[in-house]
């Protein structure tokens, strides 16, 4: 790994230090600042990821909403395409909000020909599936597990079409998952660091945690 890499942000601890996992957050394009914030805010320790070498240096990672297509090609140029996916395919825990869940999805309709995914959850989700004339809307869903309903915000969102028999679904909207979970990969088609509500950040969180605990 590059020796040289510079001092990141956010750097409070690496994959040993089990008691503290690092999450990172995919920082090429998008929404990632708001969504390191709020790990911070839940005391999670953080780092950007921009190169292989800080991907090296973190046990879960957040990928945020933006653009998949930039982002896939941006994966390319840095070089980060290959060692993120041998990551998830050793089961490291991710949340894709977004554009994130149409990286992490099995199937990707109306996506760009050239841009490539790490079909790590057996979701086929359509790209802008609520129609681009809404580009944004803003809606209370009730979350499995959460006491009382999530606000979730839309923007450009994709359109979760087909879920495998392994995916649990933890929300709908209008009869369609918003959001999912299978093993360690969470997704949501909306938004969730851009509202005051932390708790799918710390849903997450505990997922990071029971996968870095020690087996007993
Ligand atoms: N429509 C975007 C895409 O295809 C996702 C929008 C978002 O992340 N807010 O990647």
């Amino acid at each position: 790994m590059a020796p040289s890499r510079p001092a990141s942000s956010g750097t409070t601890s690496g994959r040993a230090d089990r008691a503290r996992p690092a999450v990172g957050v995919l920082a090429l394009q998008g929404a990632f600042q708001a969504h390191q914030q709020t790990l911070e805010q839940l005391g999670a320790a953080t780092r950007q990821v921009r190169t292989p070498a800080d991907l090296a240096e973190v046990d879960a990672l957040v990928l945020p909403g933006g653009e998949s297509t930039t982002m896939s090609r941006l994966l390319d140029t840095a070089k980060l395409f290959e060692p993120l996916a041998s990551r998830l395919d050793e089961g490291m825990p991710v949340f894709g909000t977004c554009a994130g869940m149409i990286l992490l999805a099995r199937e990707v309709l109306d996506g760009r020909p050239d841009q490539r995914g790490f079909g790590v959850i057996d979701i086929a989700v359509r790209r802008n599936g609520y129609g681009r004339q809404i580009d944004s809307f803003e809606h209370e869903v009730v979350v499995q597990g959460l006491d009382t309903p999530f606000h979730v915000v839309f923007i450009r969102a994709p359109k979760v079409e087909r879920v495998g028999a392994d995916v649990e679904v933890l929300a709908e909207h209008d009869g369609v998952p918003v959001l999912a979970r299978q093993g360690g990969v969470l997704v949501a088609s909306f938004h969730p660091e851009l509202t005051d509500d932390r708790r799918l950040h710390a849903m997450f969180l505990d997922m990071v945690h029971t996968s870095a605990a020690p087996a007993a």
